[in-house]
């Protein structure tokens, strides 16, 4: 394996992100073959190098990685932007810093929030994608209006949209405490984020009178921007979409804007 900095090597074994890596060796914390190091500019080479921190043996993982991102309202999911918006690579810095073929596992709109994973294995994250896989994705949706029994039975069983029938799929409206569950998992921001781009500032009537509803979407497909497609089909507009769960994976409490990464046992549940 090639030679790598010792602070990319640190943040890449997992110790640390590459800024606090270099901290540690900055105060002496780490050891190339036994010797305390502290020039910022050392390289290590992974297969001939011994690195200990505080003593104890770092080596590289034998695999990729995988990451979860709690995206934020506001992010185009690309790694480069031409046009200058605010990307997921620039939440992404440490975990890329680490590991840069890391790549986003398809897409969530900009003002769509919630779990977005990483990957460097293109078998896994290309595999995901397939459509032959069928990995359920699910999602909560604040949406214009209450749906109605036959609104939901329409997703359930599959729409006509422009670009094709849709999959059966879960729907189900949210009332009680999971209604306020989905409240604070959406968040005010992308709320806010969410009315200002459907509505472009002018908020329709339904909004405007406060009438709007959570609803629980579950897919297995993944097309473009077709939760809020659907949902607008049955004559309720998405306010705000977060996906809270990919696949067996839940976002749990990861922090809005910061990613962790998968352990070995959430990425073997993957494949
Ligand atoms: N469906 C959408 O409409 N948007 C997303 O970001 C994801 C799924």
């Amino acid at each position: 394996m090639a030679e790598m900095r010792l602070q990319k090597f640190l943040a890449r074994a997992g110790v640390a992100s590459r800024r606090h890596a270099e901290a540690l060796i900055a105060a002496g914390h780490v050891t190339v073959n036994g010797a305390v190091v502290t020039e910022m500019g050392t390289t290590v080479d992974p297969s001939a190098d011994a690195v200990a921190v505080d003593g104890v043996p770092v080596a590289l993982p034998e695999e990729g990685a995988t990451f979860m991102l709690h995206k934020p309202a506001g992010f185009v999911t690309t790694m480069s932007d031409p046009q200058g918006r605010p990307t997921v690579a620039a939440l992404m810095a440490d975990p890329l810093a680490a590991y840069p073929a890391l790549f986003p596992v398809g897409r969530l709109d900009a003002d769509t929030t919630g779990l977005l994973l990483f990957t460097t294995d293109g078998e896994l994250g290309h595999g995901l994608l397939h459509p032959r896989r069928h990995v359920d994705k699910t999602y909560l949706a604040l949406v214009e209006g209450r749906l109605t029994d036959y609104d939901l039975r329409r997703l359930r069983e599959g729409l006509m949209l422009d670009d094709g029938p849709t999959l059966p799929a879960g729907a189900r409206s949210l009332v009680g405490d999971e209604a306020r569950r989905a409240e604070r998992l959406i968040g005010s921001d992308a709320a806010a984020s969410g009315r200002r781009q459907r509505h472009g500032g002018k908020r329709s009537r339904a909004a405007l009178a406060g009438k709007s509803s959570y609803v629980e979407v579950r897919l297995r497909e993944g097309r473009k921007r077709q939760v809020r497609r659907m949902l607008e089909a049955v004559g309720h507009p998405v306010i705000a979409l977060h996906r809270e769960a990919f696949g067996p994976l839940e976002l749990g409490d990861v922090p809005r804007g910061e990613a962790r990464q998968l352990t070995d046992a959430e990425v073997a549940a993957l494949k």
